[in-house]
């Protein structure tokens, strides 16, 4: 029952020397980590930050992203993550959301958190360039920006005033103001949703959820090695997905986190090849880059055993692919960010099913509803997933009516349709709201774009319901084709019908170079069908 930051606390103690981040070339130690986790607990708190006041910070994958969730929870705040590519409306959205009182930001994203300074709460502005992991840690400065000194005309020119936080540093202690910890009730982050679909909601997830989330993701998904894992940290830890499978539990096992800024698959395997990571949390689209760069071959991947695949549908293509390059497993598992994020995987070393996501966690509850109901419908039929356990978030941030549509009677609906089998097994249908309706008839994309996978010309696909005047809904594939691959429209729709009912077969496709991903590396489906609906106006 400790709070989160006591982890790091505890990896300190127990191995002070060993390496806990490893980022483009610079290694960290868990003394080093804490102690400027500590310092900058104790910066926050001189700054005014108190138990539960909300922090946000925007940073992509570096140490510093580390050291301020660290800080701010030893600080006694509340983590807010925001990502770096939002937009200057998005992060007034969640700063106004959340009521923020200070960010931690990239510099060369202060011009956007500059403009919406006055419409927020923030009262500080605290700016970390990635280059400073240079110079990491000696010089590991947080050049900082206080709103009441610099008013709003304050320009990037942090390098000018990064004196001003070297003092504030110079005078900081590894020492902070203790607050008391409810393990149950005490928040230690507001995670916005993804915005997959609809405005992003901020959900609030305890100490008990991160920590049994992550938890169980060690004994039950991977069975650890305790102290001798290193982690491969691409997906961005300002998700909760890899803020649980990365950070926390690297630091909950005193392992090392492999970090890096953003996903490039060249950087990604010579990453692999000298880092030897022995877990490596990613999604789909992710594993799918990898594999399909032309070198591959030349790079040592077999330091991985075990990979968790979530976020989106796994193509049983894709994992048998990447489980033959490298030698380790790769295992589809589920979850959202309501529930801290992970529910239900196949096992690493135990049992396995194609196709489908595996089992609940320990102490996790999971049924099929009647959609929009808490009415269980008997194995095998598509409903509702509904989940309870701990790592269920306690409910949306200033949204009770939203938390009262989606935890019902004590069950969490995910909005996700799926079906149990006879043993136990889930299997994800769709997203309700993904799911097609076209001339009547209900079609699941997943499965459609199952098919296309399993064609060896396509390398990544998407498929959307579009409007359509006559069936209300049409199906439509985009396409990514693989290098030195050509494929036509005619040739894919005759390979399609001789694989699907003929309602499910697209009746439009596009090719496309790339598609809409979101930080995760989730296609944004919904972005297509937006463009779609604005072509068609
Ligand atoms: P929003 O909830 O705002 O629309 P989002 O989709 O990015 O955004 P997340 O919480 O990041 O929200 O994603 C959770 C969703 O991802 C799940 O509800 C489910 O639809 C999908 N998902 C996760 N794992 C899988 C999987 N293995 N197979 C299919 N879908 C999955």
């Amino acid at each position: 029952k400790m709070p989160v930051q006591q982890f790091l606390t505890s990896a300190y103690e127990t191995y002070p020397k060993k390496t806990a981040i490893h980022f483009m070339g610079k290694e960290l130690s868990y003394e080093e980590l804490y102690e400027s986790s500590m310092k900058f607990a104790n910066y926050l708190q001189k700054l005014g930050i108190q138990k539960g006041d909300r922090v946000s910070i925007m940073l992509p994958n570096c140490p510093q992203a580390v050291i301020s969730f660290y800080g701010v929870l030893y600080a006694g705040g509340i983590v807010v993550m925001t990502n770096p590519l939002y937009t200057e409306r998005e992060v007034a959205y969640q700063m106004k959301d959340s009521g923020a009182k200070a960010i931690i930001g990239l510099d060369i994203l202060f011009p956007r958190i500059s403009k919406v300074i006055k419409e927020t709460q923030l009262e500080n502005v605290i700016i970390t360039g990635i280059k400073d992991y240079l110079s990491f840690p000696k010089n590991l400065v947080y050049p900082f920006i206080q709103k009441k000194q610099y008013g709003m005309t304050v320009k990037v020119e942090h390098r000018g005033i990064n004196h001003l936080f070297t003092e504030v540093m110079k005078i900081s202690q590894p020492t902070v103001v203790e607050t008391p910890f409810d393990f149950e009730e005490d928040l230690a982050l507001l995670q916005y949703t993804g915005g997959t679909t609809g405005s992003p909601k901020g959900v609030m997830l305890t100490h008990k959820n991160l920590i049994s989330n992550a938890t169980m993701c060690d004994s039950w998904l991977y069975k650890c090695k305790k102290g001798e894992e290193t982690i491969m940290g691409i997906i961005p830890l300002f998700h909760v997905y890899g803020l649980t499978t990365v950070l926390i539990l690297s630091v909950m096992l005193g392992d090392k986190m492999v970090l890096l800024p953003k996903f490039d698959p060249e950087t990604a395997l010579k990453t692999i090849d000298k880092q030897k990571p022995t877990l490596f949390p990613g999604a789909p689209t992710l594993y799918i880059g990898l594999m399909n760069h032309p070198d591959i071959a030349k790079y040592d991947l077999s330091s991985i055993e075990a990979c968790l695949s979530g976020s989106a549908p796994l193509p049983v293509e894709v994992q048998e692919k990447f489980e033959a390059l490298t030698g380790g497993k790769l295992v589809e598992g589920y979850g959202l960010t309501e529930t801290g994020p992970v529910t239900h995987s196949n096992l690493v070393w135990g049992e396995r099913t194609k196709g489908s996501v595996g089992m609940p966690y320990p102490d996790t509850n999971c049924k099929i509803f009647q959609t929009g109901t808490t009415i269980p419908i008997p194995n095998g039929e598509i409903g509702e997933i509904a989940i309870q356990g701990p790592q269920v978030m306690k409910g949306y941030w200033n949204k009770p009516e939203e938390t009262a549509a989606t935890i019902v009677d004590g069950w969490l609906l995910t909005g996700d349709l799926g079906y149990m089998d006879d043993e136990g097994h889930f299997f994800i249908v769709d997203r309700k709201k993904d799911m097609i309706i076209a001339g009547g008839f209900n079609i699941y994309p997943r499965e459609i774009e199952e098919v296309l996978y399993e064609h060896e010309a396509i390398q990544e696909c998407v498929v959307a319901g579009i409007p359509d005047p006559y069936r209300g809904e049409t199906v439509k594939a985009y396409i990514v084709l693989k290098e030195g691959y050509t494929v036509t429209e005619e040739e894919l729709n005759a390979y399609c019908r001789e694989q699907l009912a003929s309602f499910k077969v697209p009746r439009v496709y596009e090719f496309r170079k790339e598609l809409p991903k979101t930080a995760i590396g989730k296609i944004l489906r919904r972005s297509l069908v937006d463009e779609e609906i604005a072509k068609q106006k």
